[in-house]
């Protein structure tokens, strides 16, 4: 399934673009499943993901202290899965923002990040 987030073919690091101002194309763009491990396959099915610039993903020369996977659950992290929680309700529930809009959520992705 397609990003509910973004278009893919932007050529744009989500975070650089929507959280830092930076919108310029980034080469080498990774996507990241925004629920990683075992809630991979429930984040492509639901196009719960984000194209990302190396160092925003996994770290590059620049460092890794903003990359996701090295800091798994802090700030980016979080930050990314409480947007994309917030979207799937949008798109997939008929009452955004309420416990049980919250509770279907956690049926699926394991936790409730709002
Ligand atoms: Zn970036
Ligand atoms: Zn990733």
């Amino acid at each position: 399934m397609k990003s509910i987030l973004q278009d893919k073919k932007s050529g744009r690091c989500y975070i650089c673009e929507q959280w830092r101002g930076d919108d310029s194309l980034k080469a080498g763009l990774e996507e990241h499943h925004i629920f990683y491990g075992p809630y991979r396959h429930a984040s492509e099915r639901y196009g719960l993901k984000v194209m990302l610039c190396r160092y925003h993903h996994q770290g590059d020369i620049h460092g890794t202290a903003d990359a996701i996977h090295n800091n798994p659950d802090k700030t980016n992290d979080q930050r990314l899965k409480r947007i994309a929680q917030k979207a799937w309700e949008k798109k997939y529930t008929a009452a955004a923002g309420t416990e049980e809009a919250h509770e279907q959520f956690r049926r699926i992705f394991g936790k409730n990040y709002l």
